[in-house]
């Protein structure tokens, strides 16, 4: 049987849970510890059995109006106050720390599924974000959802920013002309397209109204909205490396920061995964510089070191001046 402290702290649990669900969280990160914790109720008796019991003064249970404000009272002091609007519209990881119950720490990832388990996951999210319509002016403009792309084990994972129009009209991120040189990149780490993951902050292409061309960037409410996407791909995925590709992908990512030109190069880490920020390839197609895709393949050379894939000389000094 549930002790009542238990089922009390359940209570509040589910009660928080529903608040933050109809402030539009879609995602809560929950540690291995938690869950355990969880499932064991008899540990909880243990621990806290003298604990006082709220109960309404009129029918005895918890979980109505009177009970129910010292319930989220409690909750709050134990899962910490739902989090206010701007927090909901703040990058996942910030929401993720936000969220985070106690003890649990902020880099916890869900359980590793087996492989039958983990490709089921992972279809029913694909499944889920193709029939999103979350952002109605979204979900009317687009053509296709570009919800990802590769092996879903792999250890490097790229974030772009959102589908363009070849994306769109494809359903597949990266497939344009940044897409092709994103290909380049990844044939000349030594990969193919298959071996990693591909990916982006947002699945629906930004409409731009009125215009025949052209992208726009994703608006804030945009990336917070389709964020929790990412996150499970990222949570089912775990990639060994996160190379976020461009300002809007350390964005959505990390939150807002320093700029890329400051940023890229520089090991970050995103839920417990090191995450390269690089320039995003359309940079590189408007920016011919040597000594920028340079750059860009320094941060390809520390990635690789980074989970110890082999790099020969010839790799060592690509794009460097003869
Ligand atoms: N740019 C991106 O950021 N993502 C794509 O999928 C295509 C272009």
């Amino acid at each position: 049987m549930m002790s009542d402290p238990y089922r009390q702290l359940l209570d509040a649990t589910i009660q928080h849970l529903e608040d933050l669900k109809s402030r539009g969280v879609r995602h809560v990160a929950v540690s291995l510890e938690t869950l355990r914790a969880l499932a064991q109720p008899e540990a909880f008796q243990t621990s806290n059995s003298k604990s006082e019991i709220v109960r309404s003064p009129t029918t005895g249970e918890p979980g109505n109006a009177p009970a129910r404000a010292g319930f989220q009272k409690r909750a709050e002091a134990v899962l910490g106050a739902p989090p206010t609007r701007s927090a909901i519209h703040a990058p996942v990881a910030e929401q993720a720390a936000l969220l985070a119950l106690p003890g649990e720490t902020v880099p916890s990832q869900s359980p590793a599924l087996d492989p039958q388990a983990k490709a089921a996951a992972f279809a029913a999210l694909r499944e889920r974000a193709l029939a999103c319509v979350k952002c109605p002016h979204l979900a009317a403009s687009r053509k296709n959802v570009a919800f990802g792309v590769g092996s879903i084990d792999a250890q490097i994972m790229f974030v772009g920013e959102a589908p363009g129009a070849d994306e769109d009209e494809q359903g597949e991120p990266f497939v344009g002309k940044a897409g092709q040189l994103l290909t380049k990149i990844i044939q000349a780490m030594g990969l193919q397209r298959a071996d990693v993951y591909i990916g982006n902050i947002l699945k629906c292409r930004p409409d731009t109204p009125g215009q025949t061309a052209g992208n726009r960037k994703p608006s804030a409410e945009e990336m917070a909205t389709c964020i929790p996407y990412l996150h499970e791909q990222i949570d089912l995925i775990r990639p060994r490396v996160i190379v976020a590709l461009g300002a809007v992908a350390v964005e959505g990512l990390l939150g807002k920061s320093l700029g890329i030109t400051k940023l890229r190069g520089t090991w970050k880490t995103y839920r417990g995964i090191p995450l390269m920020p690089t320039y995003h390839p359309a940079y590189l197609l408007r920016n011919q510089a040597l000594s920028e895709k340079r750059r860009v393949w320094e941060d390809m050379l520390a990635v690789m070191e980074k989970i110890e894939m082999p790099i020969s000389q010839k790799q060592r000094n690509f794009f460097l001046k003869g």
